[in-house]
């Protein structure tokens, strides 16, 4: 019987440290109540004392827990696992994340009252949201334990919102816990400000054994799938299970993966971008149409189907205001959608330069792409190893270009053009 971190990989300290304070928060709540409010100064106190020191538990309940949190690791790593893990060990009824009770059972499910999760959609997550969350984070908790906000991506954050964020964080209302999760505590991630108030959870790119382990113990996935699966994910757990279970993944890849083989000349680099941009294009329309079309259908259904006179007349034109704003919110997913399709596209194609480096120099590495090491080897021999590095930072700039705004067609197309050139 695994309780509720069984699922995370590869990370016995991040699990250590949030079990102690799981159980810190459990004997906090038990603790009679000291002064007028509610004990919260005191926490805070003892949290800061013992940041960034994960020694043994002290004696006084609270002293490993803390109001805000950032996890943080790698794309995959489990980043946004372990912070719904460690909100179920808070709100578990034996304060431990058994796994099994309503506490555990509900966060787990996403239908626990006191525990929020905001998953952004678009580019971004605004300050209107933010505020709205941050104002019904401020109630007491229902269940008699803790209020508890997940926030994914918090490096997606707008200005605005990181304040109203910063704001509530810094005067945190009793029994309210925030879990931020981002790549890094780099300013670019996290402001620094956000970050001075948080105990941060720093997760590790889980092992490949740790995860074909899991996918051969929890989905029921074959030993060799599991274990070529995991490699080929570079330590991305969901990714890992998706090569594993999803044909059309594969197949995705497998193209990505024909890209090196293709580059004979600039026609042809240019094609390859044409089709990697394409590829993206369609993975995220299919990945988001669904959604998009019951979002549609829900809001034409709340708006009925018109009608005539003066009342109707500004009906309209809140009707329009709203399908306006919901296109608006579709677009910006489905720009974020096809982002994300290109990054893994990227990192796959990455992996394959990085596997010539490897075999040029000769390293005693396994290579990522087992499919592909025949093919790698030879890149290897032909470009030798600078060769392979120049056609690997190739790739990462066209990563960062992307990340940083620049039109995908445009960087994928310099990107194809410096790997054909070498
Ligand atoms: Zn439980």
């Amino acid at each position: 019987m695994t309780d509720v971190f069984g699922d995370l990989v590869g990370q016995d300290e991040a699990v250590a440290m949030l079990r102690r304070a799981a159980a810190s928060a459990a004997a906090l709540l038990r603790a009679p109540v000291t002064s007028p409010a509610g004990g919260y100064d005191d926490l805070d106190a003892l949290a800061e004392e013992h940041d960034g020191d994960p020694g043994p538990a002290p004696a006084d309940p609270g002293a490993g827990m803390t109001h805000a949190w950032i996890f943080t690791g790698p794309p995959g790593s489990g980043r946004s696992v372990a912070a719904r893990a460690f909100a179920a060990a808070l709100e578990c009824v034996h304060g431990t994340g058994c796994g099994t009770c309503p506490g555990c059972h509900t966060t787990l499910t996403g239908t626990h009252a006191d525990v929020r999760l905001v998953v952004p959609e678009g580019l971004s997550i605004g300050v209107n949201e933010m505020r709205a969350l941050v104002l019904r984070a401020a109630s007491a908790p229902s269940g008699g334990r803790w209020q508890i906000v997940i926030i994914e991506d918090a490096d997606r954050l707008t200005e605005a919102a990181g304040n109203a964020l910063l704001k509530a964080i810094e005067e945190p209302p009793p029994r309210t816990v925030f879990l931020l999760c981002a790549p890094s505590t780099h300013p670019d991630d996290i402001s620094v400000t956000i970050r001075s108030r948080c105990r941060v959870v720093p997760l590790r790119q889980p092992p490949p054994a740790a995860v074909a382990e899991v996918l051969v113990r929890r989905d029921g996935i074959a030993p060799d799938v599991a274990e070529w699966a995991a490699a080929a994910a570079q330590g991305h757990v969901g990714r890992a299970r998706r090569l594993a279970r999803d044909p059309e993944a594969r197949q995705r890849r497998d193209a990505v993966l024909a890209v090196p083989r293709r580059l004979t000349g600039v026609g042809a680099a240019f094609d390859a971008a044409s089709s990697l941009i394409e590829a993206a294009e369609a993975e995220a329309a299919a990945s988001v149409a669904e959604i998009d079309e019951a979002e549609r259908t829900a809001l034409q259904t709340a708006l009925g189907a018109g009608g005539t006179g003066r009342g109707a007349a500004g009906a309209m034109r809140g009707a329009a205001g709203q399908l306006k704003d919901l296109e608006k919110r579709q677009k910006s997913r489905a720009t974020r959608a096809q982002r994300d399709a290109l990054d893994r596209a990227l990192v796959d194609l990455a992996g394959f330069y990085r596997d010539a480096i490897v075999m040029a120099l000769r390293a005693p590495v396994a290579p990522v792409h087992t499919d592909t090491a025949s093919l790698a080897g030879a890149g290897a021999q032909k470009w030798d190893a600078e060769g392979s590095l120049r056609r690997l930072e190739a790739v990462l700039e066209c990563r960062a270009a992307t990340e940083a705004n620049v039109k995908p067609r445009i960087a994928v197309e310099a990107m194809m053009l410096a790997l054909w050139r070498g």
